[in-house]
């Protein structure tokens, strides 16, 4: 794999000053593979260094590679081998297909392109074999080098990695699924406080229909030609929650084949990715952790970890599962997708003119 990496590759981040922006660019700060070369976002912040322009809402500071950046705008013409796009949606439709046209790869957060039939909606863990519709989205679009490959709305995304041990192992019927989601989810500033300070809302807008019809993609196949859904009844309500990071999600599972618990538990316990997803910077070779207490997982004391299972007299069984909306949703869910197309030799040292003179590869 490292003979397919002759250098570091550049990445921008569109977006980079908002909730999921920022977190990429923790997240780049110190990765193994990718160097963040170029920030981008709206014409509030474009000219200003990246420290002037971002307000940095994450624990750690600003990484010092990322400070002196120059913010630019949504020309595709930036000095990177690929982009993460984590733009407001009002911008991202046409800023992605730009970039794509113009060569660039799109990593993207957004929600614009995740339905298109011809563009991946990815979970490495879940559905890796839908990278194969790459080649056919360059040839639809009249793309060279260029493509978009999407990840879920982060409820989806927790959501999906649960399931897909279960539907490997039993298949599935219906889902019924009831979220709490953190505030963080809503970008920045978000929910006003006076909303969310002790309160619940139980509307977030999207939010049910992504629910209900990205599982469908993402558990789907990929026939060679086009997405094939995965045809499970899915139902969701969804919920502010003030909490500020962390969705917690209580689902009810019908299966296919008739399953104990300590089956479903085990089903759960034993998803484990194969050797080229374990070689990726950020995977985790167990994406789910089972908890048995009765009282967790939460938020505040279990969205940096990485549950218990119940019978359900509704559907088959039921279960509370906790993901980390911006590190295994959004921000974290574009790196991986980021890695695995590395991996696979997706992403390549972007040749500019005075490059192409070039004999080798020039090293960052
Ligand atoms: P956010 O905090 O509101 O950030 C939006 C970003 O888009 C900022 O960098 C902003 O730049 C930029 N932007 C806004 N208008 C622009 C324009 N006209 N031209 C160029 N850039 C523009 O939102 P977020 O929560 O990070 O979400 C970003 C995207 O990811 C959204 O599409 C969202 O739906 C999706 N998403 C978010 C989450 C989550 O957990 N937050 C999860 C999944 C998906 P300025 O600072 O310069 O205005």
């Amino acid at each position: 794999m490292e003979g397919r990496r002759p250098r570091r590759y550049g990445s921008c981040v569109l977006g980079a000053t908002g909730v999921v922006g920022q977190r990429l660019v923790q997240m780049l700060g110190s990765h193994p593979w990718f160097d963040l070369t170029e920030v981008a976002a709206s014409e509030r912040s474009s000219g200003k260094t990246y420290a002037e322009a971002v307000c940095w809402h994450l624990d750690t500071p600003i990484p010092e590679s990322a400070r002196g950046l120059v913010v630019k705008g949504l020309d595709p013409s930036l000095d990177c081998d690929f982009v993460f796009s984590a733009l407001d949606s009002s911008v991202a439709g046409a800023a992605e297909e730009d970039f794509a046209r113009a060569g660039y790869p799109v990593v993207s957060n957004t929600r614009n392109h995740r339905m298109d039939p011809d563009v991946p909606l990815l979970i490495p863990e879940v559905n890796a074999a839908h990278l194969d519709a790459i080649p056919r989205q360059q040839k639809n679009r009249g793309y060279n080098t260029g493509f978009i490959v999407t990840n879920p709305n982060c409820s989806t995304a927790g959501l999906v990695l649960v399931l897909k041990p279960l539907a490997d192992a039993f298949g599935l019927e219906k889902i019924f699924v009831v979220t709490l989601q953190a505030i963080s989810g809503a970008g920045y500033p978000g929910v006003p406080a006076l909303d969310i300070q002790s309160n619940v809302v139980p509307f977030i807008s999207g939010e049910e229909e992504k629910m209900e019809t990205e599982p469908q993609k993402l558990l789907g196949k990929w026939d060679g030609a086009r997405f094939v859904d995965a045809g499970i009844g899915i139902s969701a309500h969804c919920n502010r929650v003030p909490v500020v990071d962390g969705h917690l999600e209580c689902v009810s599972v019908g299966l296919k084949k008739i399953a104990s618990l300590d089956e479903v538990r085990e089903a759960l316990r034993n998803f484990e990715v194969g050797a080229e997803l374990a070689s990726l910077p950020t995977a985790l070779k167990n994406p789910v952790v089972v908890r048995d207490e009765e009282n967790r997982p939460q938020p505040r004391r279990d969205a940096n970890v990485g549950n218990g299972i119940r019978e359900c007299p509704l559907l088959d069984v039921k279960l509370t599962l906790l993901s980390h909306n911006l590190v295994r949703g959004a921000a974290g869910a574009a790196l991986l997708n980021a890695e695995l197309l590395a991996a696979r030799g997706f992403l390549k040292p972007r040749v500019t003119p005075s490059e192409s003179q070039l004999a080798e590869p020039v090293s960052r």
